[in-house]
């Protein structure tokens, strides 16, 4: 209450300042991409569930109702837009638990295609064996894990590449129907490349998973490459590296085969953030992306 009445008398100044607080974002506000959201140091960041700052209520600047991201020493935030993120997203920063400044970002839709795959075993499509589902649960596990990692790290700094060179088969968010069966959206890209093709660390990180014979991907790597972010190596021929190895970007982790749930020999390719997928090709411009400042609305008194 006295720092109520304090404020009262000095604070307007102050939430002036606030309200003209800047926030700096590069990539593109589109569905499917990752952005970087540069802030003060020491302040945290938040992606609220609900859509624009209109219509959360008080009630929903809470910790249940939204994602917690990390940031680094120096105030980077990296965030992924989901396939389907509405068109009006609101993130917060905060400098501790204190109210915090909202920023709402207008996305950019896609267009995602719908693509056909036959030829796929049936019991590949619509499995139903009590063994394949214990697989089916196995892999989900795993992954999970894997992509709901969360480590400070500057791996990702260094940059990415592409992990092999090939024509793109599957695009990433195509919606795909097996067998005419429709099934989840593609949650990376394929790449098209022979049998035995090295695949290649598309950044420096941490295998932080070197599966084997899962039930849609086969033998899957995941690399962690701190900040919440893992790349994602399905369809292995074979893995040659194993869990807690560090890699550096360019180095030779697999090779291209056809494990899992494959009707030829590719490379899946996938991304995640925070476990949310984005397109992998998102990756490579990851240190040039162009900026743009966003004005936010402080929500003190
Ligand atoms: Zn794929």
């Amino acid at each position: 209450m006295r720092f109520k009445a304090i404020c009262l008398m000095i604070c307007s100044t102050f939430v002036a300042f606030n309200t003209a607080q800047a926030l700096e974002i590069c990539g593109d506000l589109k569905q499917g991409e990752l952005i970087l959201i540069k802030n003060d140091a020491n302040r945290f960041v938040k992606l609220y569930s609900g859509d624009s700052i209109k219509k959360l209520s008080d009630t929903e600047y809470t910790p249940k109702n939204s994602k917690n991201y990390m940031s680094t020493k120096d105030g980077i935030t990296l965030m992924a837009l989901h396939r389907d993120t509405p068109p009006v997203i609101t993130i917060g920063t905060y400098p501790g638990t204190d109210a915090g400044t909202l920023y709402e970002l207008q996305i950019e839709p896609a267009v995602w295609d719908i693509q056909k795959i036959n030829g796929v075993s049936q019991s590949k499509v619509t499995p139903t064996s009590k063994t394949d589902l214990k697989e089916i649960e196995r892999e989900r596990r795993e992954l999970g894990r894997a992509i709901t990692y969360k480590k400070a790290g500057n791996a990702w700094r260094n940059g990415f590449i592409l992990p092999i060179e090939g024509r793109i088969s599957g695009h990433f968010g195509n919606q795909r129907i097996f067998n005419g069966v429709p099934k989840s959206p593609h949650t990376g890209v394929d790449i098209a490349a022979p049998e035995g093709t090295p695949v290649k660390a598309s950044g420096d990180g941490v295998v932080i998973l070197s599966g084997k014979d899962y039930f849609y991907t086969g033998n899957m790597v995941v690399i962690d490459h701190g900040q919440s972010l893992q790349t994602i190596y399905a369809h292995l021929k074979k893995a040659a590296v194993k869990e807690g190895d560090t890699v550096n970007k360019g180095d030779i982790i697999g090779y291209v085969g056809q494990t899992g749930r494959a009707t030829g020999p590719h490379l899946h390719w996938g991304a995640s953030l925070n476990n949310v997928r984005f397109r992998p090709h998102s990756l490579l411009d990851i240190n040039e992306k162009s900026c743009r400042t966003v004005n936010g609305q402080y929500m003190g008194e």
